[in-house]
């Protein structure tokens, strides 16, 4: 399994490092515009390799040596200063996008190439991006909100004292301001929330689960003001997507896809049945009148801010 990746800054080195510790690669290579950075990250990737997986890690300065890569993930683009969002990055990232797309679909296996978009605004680029490679869109998949969705889990089973792995909870719609908590469908060791609550006498008050929305809503931008950029989150994220599809593991994932008829196509993140083939199956899920708003404004975020560009 050869994988390539697109831009080699703090979150290409991260995926690298986090694709590599999955063991399930034979082959990274690495391109970046900054060719020195990209050789910089190989070389010292390389050396890390050395205590781990054998996975063989260059940097490549055009794109013919990124020819017989089976997933090509783009991590290039400017990212969000202290304060900014992540809409801010929108003319640049997508002119970013405008660049790569092409070149990289000279040089991979249409019928077989899988793309997974990291730069932002997500799902935006997502849609550029599938429209620029003519790709089927469950072959051009967004991280879309797994990592908001791993965020909110973390944060729910601290609260409740139980394993974020017996939580099952979704952040839906964009990768964005305008994400959408889906409180409906949240369950824990099968029980609905409130069920789970009473049964535990842990209630989760009305302010309670305002707070926990926030702490998601402003995660990223809490880690940029004292990080400078994420990195390590978004790394992980690309590595458990990456498994899944290598694996074929059919798991469901909020990650963000094309989907809808022509004018009405547009990307943002929902459940997922995600394996080989890409992101295969869309789930609807369970929401109430509140939330369902929420995501069809999350959605109208989204396809004007792809008319911007
Ligand atoms: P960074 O500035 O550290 O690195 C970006 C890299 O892209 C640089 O090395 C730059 O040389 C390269 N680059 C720019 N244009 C290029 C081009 N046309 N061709 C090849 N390489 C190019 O930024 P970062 O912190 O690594 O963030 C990268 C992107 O990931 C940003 O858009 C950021 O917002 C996004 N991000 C997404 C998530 C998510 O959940 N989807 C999380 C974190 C960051």
């Amino acid at each position: 399994m050869k994988i390539a990746i697109i831009g080699v800054g703090s979150v290409g080195s991260a995926v690298a490092t986090a694709v590599k510790n999955t063991g399930l690669v034979h082959e990274i290579v690495l391109f970046d515009r900054d060719a020195m950075r990209a050789r910089a990250a190989a070389e010292d990737l390389g050396h890390a390799a050395t205590f781990g997986f054998d996975v063989k890690i260059s940097a490549v300065n055009n794109y013919r040596g990124i020819r017989g890569s089976d997933i090509v993930i783009i991590a290039a683009g400017a990212n969000q200063r202290p304060g900014e969002t992540r809409t801010d990055l929108l003319q640049n990232n997508a002119e970013v996008i405008r660049d790569i797309i092409p070149r990289v679909m000279a040089n991979v296996d249409a019928k077989k190439v899988i793309l997974i978009l990291v730069t932002n605004p997500l799902d935006v680029m997502v849609m550029l991006a599938q429209s620029l490679a003519k790709l089927p869109p469950s072959r051009v998949i967004g991280t879309g909100t797994m990592l908001d969705s791993a965020r909110l889990r973390t944060i729910l089973a601290r609260q409740l004292d139980v394993s974020p792995q017996s939580v099952h909870s979704y952040v839906l719609g964009e990768h964005g301001d305008s994400s959408v908590v889906d409180w409906s469908s949240v369950t824990i060791g099968g029980l609905t929330l409130d069920d789970f609550c009473r049964q535990t006498k842990n209630p989760l008050t009305a302010a309670a689960r305002n707070t926990i929305e926030y702490r998601v809503h402003n995660a990223a931008y809490e880690i940029i003001r004292g990080r400078g950029a994420t990195w390590d989150g978004i790394g992980a994220a690309v590595a458990d997507l990456l498994r899944c599809i290598i694996n074929d593991e059919h798991r469901i994932l909020t990650v963000s896809t094309v989907s809808g008829t022509n004018a009405h196509a547009f990307a943002m993140s929902l459940p997922r049945v995600v394996g080989m083939g890409g992101a295969t199956v869309t789930l609807n899920p369970k929401m109430s009148a509140a939330e369902s708003n929420a995501l069809r404004r999350s959605g109208r975020i989204i396809q004007k801010n792809f008319s911007r560009i």
